[in-house]
Formats: C-alpha cells, sequence, structure tokens
C-alpha cells in the first residue's frame, strides 16, 4: 500500500512509478562515481482535500523509461488504486515541469490519443510549455504526453502563485526547467520536484544534475527553498529521493541534511 500521511484536512500519498539504481558519474558528471550505491525512485504524489483529488506529476508511465531500464514492483496507477484512487477520480494534474519521468500516465495512446485521468485539468507551467513547444527536438515522450493536451481541451498554464486549489498553491523555481514548480499546501507540505536528486544535495547546491537547464538559476532556487523549508521545519516531498520520498530538511553540526519520515 502506497505511503500516507495526513496534514491538517488533507492526505498527501507519495506513489512509486520503479526506480533504478543511481548512476553518479551519468547524472552528475561533474561530482563523479566515488559515492555510495542508493536507489533513484521516481513516481509523484496524490494531494488530497476533501474530495478533491491534485495527482503531482505522473511518473514515466507505461510507455517510456529511463536509460538503464526500470525495476517495477508497482506502478503508479496500482499504488493510486491502493489508496481507494483510480484514474477517473483525479480533479486535477499538477506538473511540476515537462520531463519524461513527470508526465508518462497522462494520456492513453492506444486507438486514439486522450486523457488517462478522464475528468482531470492538466496543470503545466506555461514557461515549460513555451520552451518545449518550440523546441525543434522534443523528446518523444513529451511529444507524446504532452504537446497533445492542448488539442485534447484539458490544459491549464500556470505561473508562479497560481492556485490550484485553495490550499494548494504553485511556486515557482525554475532553473532545473525554465518553468519548474513546487506545489505547496497551507497545512505544511512542500511538494519540490526535482529541486533535487539525491539528500547529499541538500548540502551540495553547487552539484549540477545533468539535466538542469539553467546551472545557475538551479542553484539559486535550490538555496533559496532549501533555506526556507529547514527555517520553517516544512515536511517536503522530493519524488526522486528514495521512496516515500517525503521527509525534512534539517541542519546537523552545520550541515543540511535529510530526515526522512
Ligand atoms: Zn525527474
Amino acid at each position: 500500500m502506497a505511503f500516507s500521511v495526513k496534514i491538517g484536512d488533507s492526505e498527501v500519498v507519495a506513489l512509486r512509478d520503479g526506480h533504478h539504481p543511481l548512476n553518479w558519474g551519468w547524472h552528475f558528471p561533474e561530482v563523479g562515481g566515488e559515492q555510495e550505491e542508493c536507489l533513484l525512485n521516481f513516481g509523484g504524489f496524490l494531494v488530497i482535500t476533501g474530495s478533491t483529488v491534485t495527482l503531482v506529476d505522473t511518473g514515466w508511465g507505461p510507455y517510456a523509461g529511463p536509460p538503464g531500464g526500470l525495476d517495477r514492483d508497482c506502478n503508479l496507477l496500482e499504488e493510486m488504486a491502493s489508496v481507494g484512487i483510480g484514474p477517473g477520480d483525479v480533479d486535477l494534474v499538477a506538473m511540476t515541469h515537462l520531463h519524461p519521468d513527470h508526465i508518462g500516465w497522462n494520456l492513453i495512446l492506444e486507438d486514439r490519443v486522450r486523457p488517462r485521468f478522464t475528468k482531470a485539468r492538466y496543470l503545466v507551467p506555461r514557461a515549460d510549455w513555451e520552451h518545449y513547444k518550440a523546441l525543434p527536438e522534443k523528446h518523444p515522450n513529451i511529444v507524446q504526453q504532452a504537446m497533445p493536451l492542448e488539442d485534447l481541451g484539458v490544459l491549464e498554464l500556470i505561473e508562479d502563485g497560481h492556485a490550484v486549489t485553495s490550499s494548494l498553491k504553485a511556486v515557482a523555481m525554475p532553473g532545473h526547467t525554465p518553468g519548474h514548480t513546487g506545489f505547496l499546501l497551507d497545512a505544511g507540505c512542500f511538494l519540490l520536484g526535482d529541486l533535487a536528486h539525491h539528500p547529499h544535495v541538500l548540502e551540495e547546491t553547487g552539484w549540477i544534475q545533468r539535466f538542469d537547464w539553467n546551472p545557475e538559476l538551479a542553484v539559486e532556487s535550490r538555496e533559496r527553498v532549501f533555506e526556507q523549508v529547514e527555517r520553517d521545519g516544512t515536511l517536503v516531498g522530493l519524488g526522486h529521493f528514495p521512496y516515500p520520498s517525503l521527509g525534512h530538511v534539517i541542519k546537523n553540526e552545520g550541515r543540511r541534511q535529510w530526515k526522512p519520515l
């Protein structure tokens, strides 16, 4: 059963969509391979408030996967089903950014292209939409799982401060992608997308991940947000961290560390 935690009137559920060993040299070319072995998780989160269900990021999905393959003992839909949520129950799909490992379950491609989450509006950061739409060589999974949202009439472009629900707000934290966005739940949980891929990066904010679009901006966003969540003691979700990918950023002997739930 998927891991869930109650926060105020809401429930936040951590969802897995596979994992594989973190390849340090590939993800952090300047840092290299002398780091401990660990798993890179892929997935997303559900935020359930009253009868409103928001799905934040949709994993690799059934059609794509990372280089080196994916180990999957469960998938995102099975994880959702384990807490009683089906694809038709999702009201909002909110994407932190448009990388392929965050959009994979968006659409069903068999027969005809259609939304998998049948009643949902799909929220995409405007700066990501404009960036990827204009890229001549888009990743095929972005072409398949994001670009059709517009013609299907389910796309809503969002910017910093957008109220996803009355208690969940979009917060721009650009750098990993132009529109990279976190989602802050009033009651005290901040879902941070790909602000970091491993707990070491909480301290080593200058470690540049292979896909950081603008490294300088990425470092700036990391420093600003990590300082904030450490000071405020906010529960955070970082979907690539070891499952359940929820925890606190703390200071221990002068160094920023991850304290998993
Ligand atoms: Zn990612």
